[in-house]
């Protein structure tokens, strides 16, 4: 609980009307996209890099957690107030302050929101790549906190790959700018890097320096399914062995189409292995070419139906596959453990089967789906948190799958982070040495631990 003046201190730093320590407000704030709730004492939404700095004065003059939180559509649980404080809400600073089609680059604050942005920067021609799939509701900052990625990851990469500097506001305080505002620099120890999917604990940002890129001057959606998953996986290796990198290259399972079709009647048919949604973008002869080519290859690797989209609504229809994925899965249960691992590309048929082999012997509903062409799958389990016994099996079955994608030279986050939900596991992947290298990183930027604590090294059961 925080004492009555410490309340009046926050009112007069961001002004009253931004200060809120109402029931119902703190109740909104309490959760994000995992099935967990934690109270804050209080929520304030700062107008500037200024007040941020002032909140964090107060707070290592008073010792109270300050959480950073953008859009709190997080999957690790990291805009949580586990150990109470103050949630900070970034919405406010949500200006695009520069977008420069000279230089093509960008400053933008932490609370814009991705989808937003991208369509202001497409209206000029140019092109914003990361797209996570929560990009109408996520902010800038919390893609950057993150490390989001997308399908685009393929092709493009991820948000660390366009971003060249910082302003944040560091836990001691100190308002800094790291990195440059240029396509090159590598004066000093790269700050950028580090604090980019730092999950808001060493750091708040308070401003965004992105690069862009040209938009491509056209796309080309295809749909092929498959009897079998390992048909699918060896027809995505094909593709990329003829030298053609797809700007998107997702996979469905069994499962997941399954509950697609029943939830949107989309024509799939329901009990086939595989689908794989393939987008091809660039100028328009060689998207073409390049169009032709992949649907040779889907039906010579097994493809037992192949559709191309000729037109934008077309595409827009496959899509519409991949949207109604996450909302269709609610059918299997009412709570789902969502996963993020990750295994390289040929590895996927191997770790497809291990997982059946885990559910199969926990009796579990899986649906697997996400990007083939990088090897970030989304492992959904769908659990029954009325039973006794459910999460618990399901926890254990998470970790024998993080065992596996181990043993194949995987990793058990891609894009969601750590946060509180994978805490526990992080010692099976990183070793007593960069635990112990990242932990005396996070004192030194963090001496009082006040920002966002019990994330990441959290060693409690989940
Ligand atoms: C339906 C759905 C689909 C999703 N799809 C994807 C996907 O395809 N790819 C993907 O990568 N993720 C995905 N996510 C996860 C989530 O959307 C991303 O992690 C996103 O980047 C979080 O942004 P946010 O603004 O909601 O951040 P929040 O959830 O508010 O915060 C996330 C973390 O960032 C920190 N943070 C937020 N703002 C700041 C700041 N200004 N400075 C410092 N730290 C900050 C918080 O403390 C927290 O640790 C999905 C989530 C949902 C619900």
């Amino acid at each position: 609980m925080l004492k009555k003046k410490v309340i009046r201190r926050l009112e007069k730093i961001v002004g009253r009307e931004n200060c809120s320590t109402c029931q119902a407000d703190l109740v909104c704030y309490s959760y994000d996209a995992v099935n967990k709730r934690f109270l804050p004492d209080a929520v304030v939404f700062p107008a500037n890099g200024a007040e941020i700095s002032a909140v964090i004065d107060l707070a290592n003059k008073e010792q109270f957690p300050v959480i950073p939180r953008g859009g709190g559509t997080g999957f690790s649980g990291g805009s949580l107030a586990v150990r109470g404080g103050v949630v900070l809400v970034t919405t406010r600073l949500n200006r695009i302050i520069a977008l420069d089609t000279e230089n093509l680059t960008a400053i933008v604050e932490p609370g814009v929101i991705c989808g937003d942005f991208q369509e202001e920067v497409e209206k000029r021609g140019l092109y914003y790549p990361p797209d996570p799939s929560s990009l109408a509701f996520s902010t800038l900052g919390g893609n950057a906190a993150e490390c989001a990625g997308g399908p685009h990851g393929l092709k493009y990469g991820v948000t660390r790959d366009y971003i060249t500097g910082l302003e944040v506001v560091l836990p001691t305080g100190e308002i800094m700018k790291t990195g440059v505002q240029t396509m090159k620099g590598v004066v000093g120890y790269d700050l950028t890097r580090l604090i980019v999917g730092s999950e808001g604990t060493l750091a708040i940002i308070t401003k965004i320096y992105l690069r862009l890129l040209p938009k491509p001057e056209s796309s080309v959606t295809i749909m092929a399914v498959f009897c079998s998953m390992r048909s699918s996986a060896e027809t995505v290796a094909s593709i990329i062995r003829d030298k053609i990198v797809p700007s998107k290259l997702e996979f469905l399972d069994q499962e997941s189409i399954r509950c697609v079709e029943t939830y949107r009647d989309l024509n799939l048919p329901k009990d086939t292995a595989a689908l794989l949604l393939i987008e091809l973008d660039g100028d328009i002869s060689s998207v073409e070419k390049q169009a032709e080519r992949v649907v040779e290859i889907c039906r010579k690797g097994g493809a037992f139906l192949v559709n191309r989209a000729h037109t934008a609504v077309e595409a827009d229809r496959l899509w519409e596959i991949r949207r109604a994925i996450s909302p269709s899965l609610l059918q299997l249960n009412p709570t789902k453990i969502n996963e993020d691992i990750v295994v390289p590309r040929s590895k996927i048929p191997d770790i497809l089967d291990r997982i059946e082999n885990i559910r199969t012997r926990y009796q579990l509903k899986i649906a697997t789906f996400g990007h083939a062409g990088d090897g970030n799958i989304h492992v959904n389990l769908m659990v029954d948190d009325a039973v006794p016994g459910e999460i618990e099996k399901a926890d254990k079955a998470v970790g024998e799958i993080f065992e596996e994608v181990l043993k194949l030279g995987g990793t058990i986050s891609g894009e969601h982070g750590i946060g509180i939900t994978k805490a526990p596991y992080i010692s099976m992947e990183l070793s007593e040495a960069e635990i112990a290298l990242m932990r005396k990183i996070k004192r030194i930027f963090d001496p009082n631990d006040i920002l966002n604590p019990g994330k990441v090294f959290y060693d409690s059961p989940r």
